[in-house]
Formats: C-alpha cells, sequence, structure tokens
C-alpha cells in the first residue's frame, strides 16, 4: 500500500466514525495540495511520487511539516504506543500526581497540570431529566439490569439475543461509556468481549486498573441490528438507564469511548477531534473522550492520542 492508499484509507476510516472534518495534524492546505500532486503557491513543481507506506513520511517528500498535535504532555514513546494494541504486562503502581513513565522511555515533555487542561461541555440536570422515568425509581445496578432484561421501550429487544446492561465493580470510580453491543456482546450479554474488549482491557490494564475495579456500560443495552448505527429514538428511549447508572455509582471520572458515546453523554454534534483533550462534566462527573478500541483496532495511528486520553483519565481518578 502507497502513501496515497494509506491518506486514502485514513479518511474512509474517519468518515465511516462519523467524523465530517478533519485535521491532518498541523498540515496546511499547501501541504496537503502537494501531498495529492496538485501544482502549489503558483509553483508547478510536482510532487515526488511517495512511496512511504506513512502518509507523514509522503507529506515530508512533497515538502511538507506536518507535525505531532500538542501533547497534554503524557508523552509516551512510540514502542510503547506500539505495544498498546497487545499490552500484555500490567503496568507498575501508578504516582498518584503522574502517569506511569517505563525506565525505558525517553526523557517525555513536561506534564500539564490538570488545572491548566482545557474546560470543556458541561451537561447537567440528570434529576430534572430522570424525574418522570421509570428509570429514576430504580433504586441498584441490579435492580436496572433486571429492568432493561425486560425493557421493549424501543424494537431492538425483539432482534438481539441478550440484554447487555453493564458489566464490572457497582462502586467503581472508573466509568467506561461505549456504543452498543456487538455481535460477541449479544452473544454473551456482556459489554467489550470480542476483540476490541481485549483491547480495552489492556488499555485498562495499562493504567493498573482492572475490569473488576470499573465499571463498563454502553449508551444501548440491546443491539443494533447488523452493528447499525443507533437512531435517535433509540438513543432517547434508553438512555434513562444510563443516567440513573452513573447516578448510584457516581464515579469519579468517566471515559467516553468513541464518537457516538461521547456525542450522546455530551449531547453534541462536536466531531471526537474536538472534544477529546478537555475535561467535559457529565452532571458534575469529569468526563474524558477517546477514541473507541475498535476505531484503534482500524487505525494504529489513535493509539498515541488515545494513550493521553487515558492517562489523563487516570490522573484525574489518583486525584
Ligand atoms: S435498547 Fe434500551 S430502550 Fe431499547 S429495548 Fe433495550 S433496554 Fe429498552
Amino acid at each position: 500500500m502507497d502513501a496515497n492508499d494509506a491518506l486514502r484509507r485514513y479518511l474512509e476510516q474517519r468518515r465511516e466514525l462519523g467524523e465530517s472534518e478533519l485535521v491532518l495534524d498541523s498540515l496546511s492546505v499547501e501541504e496537503a495540495m502537494k501531498l495529492l500532486g496538485a501544482a502549489t503557491g503558483g509553483s508547478k513543481k510536482s510532487a515526488k511520487a511517495p512511496t512511504s507506506t506513512d502518509w507523514r513520511a509522503a507529506v515530508r517528500a512533497a515538502g511538507g511539516a506536518p507535525e505531532a498535535r500538542p501533547s497534554l504532555g503524557t508523552s509516551v514513546p512510540p514502542e510503547v504506543l506500539e505495544e498498546v494494541p497487545t499490552l500484555a504486562p500490567r503496568a507498575a503502581a501508578v504516582p498518584a500526581t503522574a502517569v506511569h513513565v517505563p525506565s525505558t522511555q525517553t526523557p517525555s515533555a513536561p506534564m500539564v497540570a490538570l488545572k491548566d487542561v482545557p474546560t470543556g461541555l458541561i451537561v447537567s440536570g440528570a434529576s430534572r431529566a430522570l424525574a418522570d422515568d421509570i428509570a429514576a425509581k430504580l433504586a441498584s445496578i441490579e435492580e436496572i439490569a433486571a429492568t432493561v432484561a425486560k425493557c421493549t421501550r424501543c424494537p431492538l429487544y425483539a432482534t438481539a439475543k441478550n440484554p447487555v446492561p453493564g458489566t464490572g465493580n457497582p462502586n467503581a470510580d472508573f466509568m467506561i461509556v461505549g456504543e452498543a453491543p456487538g455481535a460477541n456482546e449479544d452473544e454473551q450479554g456482556v459489554p467489550f468481549v470480542g476483540q476490541a474488549g481485549q483491547l480495552l482491557t489492556k488499555i485498562i490494564g495499562a493504567i493498573n486498573l482492572t475490569r473488576d475495579d470499573v465499571f463498563i456500560v454502553n449508551v444501548l443495552k440491546h443491539r443494533p441490528p447488523g452493528n447499525r448505527n443507533p437512531l435517535p429514538e433509540e438513543v432517547q428511549a434508553c438512555s434513562p438507564y444510563l443516567v440513573r447508572q452513573i447516578e448510584l455509582i457516581r464515579p469519579k471520572v468517566i471515559l467516553a469511548l468513541g464518537t457516538f458515546a461521547a456525542q450522546t453523554l455530551l449531547e453534541t454534534k462536536n466531531t471526537i477531534g474536538k472534544l477529546r483533550g478537555q475535561i467535559h462534566r457529565y452532571y458534575g462527573v469529569p468526563l474524558i473522550v477517546t477514541y473507541h478500541p475498535a476505531a484503534l483496532l482500524r487505525n494504529p495511528a489513535w493509539k498515541r492520542p488515545t494513550w493521553e486520553d487515558v492517562q489523563l483519565a487516570r490522573r484525574i481518578l489518583d486525584q
């Protein structure tokens, strides 16, 4: 696959994930034009045919200078990032005020203080939102699961094999919210058990947590047929369960995985590129947005920002 194929594939993945705009790191229009072989700035200079499989290398070969997006200070060496999809060992104990830095790591950039991380969107009013909903009367996570198992609020219950109400520690300080169950989750009634789930388990392990330490849940509790995107009316019908779960668990931090979960929770259409790198508030609970593990499997280039995001969430947890 040459650089143009790599770039096309990258753009297709972003589009599949629902992103309507794109920031190619610090790529300027001129640089993008060079990459695509167009004349730029009045010059007839033709870009040398790229041979690298990395589109950034192709940009550099064409005279551009793509730079990494400004880091939050949790810089991680490439060798560690490469391990993210296959992170086997649990990280050593995470210091209370800093992220874990392997001893093999080159010196990292100074870490940005949490108070200096931009404040994002604020969503509030949960009690009012749930006041007239049956979910508000559910007194425990177990009651929610039992109610979900009998729920017929939207048509998804009829096509799904099993309800997937959520799993983990009902007293967790760290809560993870995904989109909807997939085929494996539908089979087992447990969220994040497929390949993406295995990756999520490794990501959790990389910040020194286990699945038993956290509570994992999806916005939708039943699988949309064929893994299609959830419909707005399905989200509206199912959201009270999620809001009540958050109310009961009262985590210290929420990690929203992927565009859909982030946009649903934060009630926005902003792209994930705009939502990540900030500390949002969901009914008072700090909320961090990052890429969905399934997207990471398709696009390893998102490992670094994901690594930064989960470490930011870990730092909030440690506070
Ligand atoms: S997806 Fe949610 S609202 Fe729809 S039937 Fe399942 S639990 Fe009920």
